[in-house]
């Protein structure tokens, strides 16, 4: 059965549901400061924001991540790509002090690495694999599910990269060779890959 893919996003950012009967994964969070827009957006499409066990950040930066050490307090398991560890403790150097931040703790995540990406999404009931895809920084990751639907954080999109060998641009060619096909992007609307 196909998940239902929801957008919760708010602040001209998406955030991604994935549910069938109850909501799996949550694909980024906003800013910090800003838990109570994401409670009433979840509120809002019928999203017990309690029930939602994971969360899977495209990029440590602070429209995709602000919000993951507080979504932790609540009881989401930050699901963390060993190749994101280290964009971690960079994302407090974006914050200034009104932005209320809540610094990512790093000992009680759930660490996987790209090979196992497949087994644990398989294991929390979503059929499909996490792919590096970096360009617009070095720990942007891609999910795709085997339907198509890509999550591709804020990769550029391909009409804007002048030379496609570019980092991005190759990051695009794994996206397509992996089998994306709907993209679902951190701004903007979803747009269909050719
Ligand atoms: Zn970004």
């Amino acid at each position: 059965m196909a998940l239902n893919i929801l957008n919760v996003g708010y602040d001209s950012t998406n955030y991604y549901v994935l549910a069938d009967s109850t909501p799996k994964l949550l694909i980024d969070v906003g800013w910090s400061g800003t838990l109570a827009k994401l409670q009433h957006q979840c509120k809002r499409l019928g999203i017990p924001l309690a029930q939602i066990k994971h969360l899977l950040v495209t990029h440590y930066h602070p429209d995709h991540a602000g919000l993951a050490q507080e979504l932790k307090q609540l009881g989401v398991k930050l699901i963390v790509v060993d190749t994101q560890q280290t964009a971690i403790p960079l994302l407090r150097t974006h914050m200034k002090p009104e932005h209320k931040y809540v610094d990512i703790d790093l000992r009680d995540n759930q660490v996987i690495t790209l090979d196992n990406s497949r087994a644990f999404l398989s294991s929390i009931g979503i059929a499909g694999a996490i792919i590096s895809t970096p360009g617009h920084s070095d720990d942007s990751i891609t999910l795709i599910l085997d339907d198509g639907a890509a999550f591709t954080g804020d990769l550029t999109n391909p009409v804007l990269i002048l030379d496609p060998s570019e980092e991005s641009g190759v990051s695009w060619d794994k996206i397509r060779a992996a089998g994306g096909k709907r993209i679902h992007p951190g701004h903007g609307p979803i747009w269909t890959l050719d």
